[in-house]
């Protein structure tokens, strides 16, 4: 398993490597959870303009490059490095070797139900041991935090999307100090059928976020990040910015 090289956007650190599931689950049997970021222009810009968000990204253990456009970004600046979808990390930890326990958190009223009947079907060594949709009452949201405390699941996903899911694991993350926490936007709702993952071919070509567009239309407001990402980035002057 290589190690992992530490690379800056926009004063952000991303991680980049090839093993993220082998790297997070080697620390987690020394005793080390983690918080995991997957990075896109998106959220670049999120960031861009919430200092809190910057400060959480600067500071939790795996920033992954998750988008188009991050992967692009090196490239202009002379540095290949692979884009790795958060959806492919989640589904590398759960399908790792090893008997292992998940919880996931997050999407509209049964869909991680659905999602987590498909790993429990596709993997028998995995035990997910809890789910909860992401429109919590506070009654809901005690009993979550009850159920996490009891069964310290070693891999908590949570799909409330972006930034909403990377706070919630920042301020609950105590309670399960040895688990990987990872945020997974729409990952549950491709898990469980409700959305499709682009085809290879769009993937292959960095046109994920144009099948997208196509699937969720109102979506292009949002999107206009993306060539704002281009300029920002290229024209940040960040101190701690290099390749
Ligand atoms: N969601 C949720 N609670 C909320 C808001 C959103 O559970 O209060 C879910 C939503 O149902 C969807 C996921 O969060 O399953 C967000 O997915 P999306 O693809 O929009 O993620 P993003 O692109 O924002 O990371």
């Amino acid at each position: 398993m290589g190690a992992l090289e530490t690379l800056s956007i926009m004063g952000m650190p991303v991680h980049s490597g090839t093993h993220y599931a082998d790297w997070l689950l080697l620390r987690q049997q020394q005793g080390l959870g983690a918080q995991v970021i997957t990075l896109n222009a998106e959220m670049a810009m999120q960031a861009d303009r919430n200092p809190q968000l910057k400060h959480l990204i600067q500071t939790i253990e795996l920033v992954i490059p998750d988008g188009a456009g991050i992967v692009l970004y090196f490239r202009l600046k002379g540095k290949r490095i692979r884009r790795s979808p958060g959806i492919e990390l989640a589904e590398a930890l759960l399908s790792a070797p090893g008997e292992r326990t998940a919880f996931f958190f997050g999407a509209a009223p049964g869909t991680a139900e659905a999602a987590a009947r498909v790993w429990q079907q596709r993997c028998p060594h995995l035990s997910v041991v809890g789910t909860q949709h992401g429109y919590l009452t506070p009654e809901d949201a005690d009993a979550l935090v009850e159920q996490l405390q009891a069964k310290q699941p070693q891999l908590i996903f949570v799909a409330l999307g972006v930034p909403r899911q990377e706070f919630w694991i920042a301020e609950h993350r105590h309670l399960c100090p040895h688990s990987i926490w990872v945020g997974v936007g729409g990952s549950f709702d491709i898990w469980a059928g409700t959305k499709d993952r682009a085809p290879a071919w769009f993937c292959e070509h960095h046109l994920e976020w144009l099948y997208r567009l196509y699937q969720e239309p109102w979506r292009w407001r949002r999107m206009l990040a993306l060539p704002k990402f281009a300029i920002r980035a290229l024209t940040y002057s960040g101190y701690s910015d290099s390749t």
